[in-house]
């Protein structure tokens, strides 16, 4: 392995490539980073099994370097070591924060025998992220890792997204989200709830289902018997009233145009399920659906309800129907009845959420910050505006 430093300037790969190939040196991994005028660049070289072909290698090598005004280490690695040098674990953190705050990241990472191998900023749709390539080689116990990184950013409100460095990560195609909370900003049912005369003990049971505390199709045969007589007009006036969450619009639509699928899956109301697929121009829509006789609502619910389960094998059935893998699927929720979805896919992105989701999920964003999925998967303001001027005549 050789590494080489020094001023930057036009010519030094090519002059040391040269000196390579009249060697017959094979390259085995090379990377190198510029900055401002200075070079860090380092190559993994095969010398093959002739013993006296590294030495006269390096002694070129070293010649040409200081020719080159450049600082030259090398050091010799058995083909098992380089192995394992090359067969690293690695994981990709998303930050979005203040030095104070990358500060106490960074002693967790330490902590925790981190090494982190790049960093890099990203600046677009208005923020910042700094993204690190981590090497967690030496790490005891990534489930405590992550858990402590998620909570510390919990804890710090700051945004932050912790994936498995794959080759799917940043080619996702299926993004599914929850409703309620998630895609809009408010729960559908308390404003029913509200036209209804029964706000209190619907916002009861709402928050104890939320929690997870107690069955979640028997709350909502409970919410949704308490809704019995509203009537159509309600509904009309709910969904007029329907606020979507900041950044909400923007996502879709350039999501969309970049070729991503997507969905709605929501322990919510089809009603108001569908008016969004509609108006956002989804491709799926799974919600509960709400009786209506002669334009009232009769108090039940039709069909099979869709709980954390059923949101569960609904994703898993639509990625498996359109021959999608779960590494390519993306979930976005914020309750107790996305956990399950959320565990299952390639990434899972925890919505202004509750504690609980926090250990599941590859990524907890902060409230209406949802300009910062662009970031986490790997779409630049560029991408967007071109997404943005397609819609425009
Ligand atoms: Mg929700």
């Amino acid at each position: 392995m050789v590494t080489i430093s020094g001023e930057d300037r036009p010519g030094i790969m090519s002059a040391l490539l040269d000196m390579l190939v009249r060697h017959d040196v094979e390259i085995v991994d090379v990377g190198q980073t510029a900055l401002q005028k200075m070079l860090g660049l380092y190559f993994v070289l095969d010398l093959g099994q002739e013993a006296n072909t590294g030495d006269s290698v390096m002694k070129d090598l070293l010649f040409k370097a200081n020719q080159l005004g450049l600082t030259l280490n090398f050091q010799l690695f058995q083909p098992t070591e380089i192995e394992h040098i090359q067969n690293h674990n690695h994981f990709v953190l998303n930050f979005f924060g203040d030095t104070k705050s990358l500060a106490e990241i960074s002693r967790i990472l330490a902590d925790e025998h981190v090494n982190i191998e790049t960093i890099s900023s990203t600046i677009h749709h208005g923020s910042r992220s700094i993204e690190m390539i981590l090497n967690v080689d030496d790490v005891a116990d990534l489930t405590r890792l992550k858990h402590r990184i998620m909570s510390k950013s919990r804890e710090l409100k700051k945004d932050l997204g912790f994936q498995r460095q794959e080759a799917y990560r940043k080619n996702k195609r299926l993004i599914f989200f929850d409703m309620d909370s998630t895609l809009v900003d408010m729960e559908v049912i308390d404003e029913l709830a509200d036209r209804a005369g029964v706000k209190r003990e619907v916002a009861r049971l709402t928050e104890k289902a939320m929690r997870g505390d107690f069955d979640f199709e028997e709350s909502l045969s409970q919410r949704v018997a308490l809704l019995k007589g509203l009537g159509i007009e309600d509904l009309k006036a709910v969904r007029d009233g329907i606020r979507l969450s900041e950044g909400v619009e923007e996502l879709l639509t350039s999501l969309k145009w970049l070729g991503y699928k997507l969905g709605i899956v929501t322990g919510g109301f089809d009603y108001f399920a569908e008016h969004l697929k509609n108006k956002l121009s989804l491709d799926f829509v799974y919600a509960n659906k709400l009786e209506l006789k002669r334009g009232v609502l009769t108090g039940k619910v039709l069909g099979k309800v869709v709980d954390a389960a059923e949101k569960a094998r609904i994703v898993s059935q639509t990625a498996c129907d359109l021959a999608i893998p779960m590494d390519q699927v993306v979930v976005v929720g914020d309750g107790a009845n996305d956990k399950l979805m959320l565990g299952q896919a390639g990434l899972g992105i925890a919505y202004n959420a509750n504690k609980g989701l926090d250990q599941i999920a590859n990524v907890s964003l902060g409230y209406a910050r949802f300009i910062h999925i662009f970031h986490i998967l790997g779409i630049t303001e560029e991408d967007m505006d071109e997404a943005v001027s397609c819609k425009q005549p």
